[in-house]
């Protein structure tokens, strides 16, 4: 799917999707980790100190049309930047948060996990 389509169904078509432009090289991010499916950056309006975002390369909207082999990919990512956390960042504790849908808070279209880690 092309990133200059609005994945939100209710939401404004002209506005291309943040995550594919930063895919893609059009906008700038910290990258942290990549694989040949998956992208790890630091979130530009940090949660917390290290607020990682894991995404897909490809586009899906949110947790109900991602599938099952890329979901996979984004949760491995995950356990191994956790990991890193935990042994080299001086993590105590880590949260993964998922939003699906306007309602539960998602702010951007194109499925990823948000990624906070806690020292104690
Ligand atoms: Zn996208």
């Amino acid at each position: 799917m092309s990133h200059y389509q609005d994945p939100e169904p209710d939401g404004d078509a002209d506005l291309p999707c943040a995550f594919c432009a930063i895919i893609s090289g059009e906008a700038a991010a910290q990258i942290i980790a990549e694989t040949e499916d998956v992208l790890c950056f630091l979130d530009h309006l940090p949660a917390t100190y290290g607020h990682v975002l894991v995404i897909p390369k490809q586009h899906f909207n949110d947790l109900t049309d991602i599938p099952d082999t890329a979901f996979r990919s984004v949760m491995d990512t995950a356990k191994r930047i956790a990991n890193a956390m935990l042994d080299s960042c001086s993590a105590s504790g880590i949260n993964l948060v998922h939003a699906t849908g306007k309602s539960a808070h998602q702010t951007v279209f194109h499925f990823f996990l948000g990624q906070f880690r806690y020292v104690s």
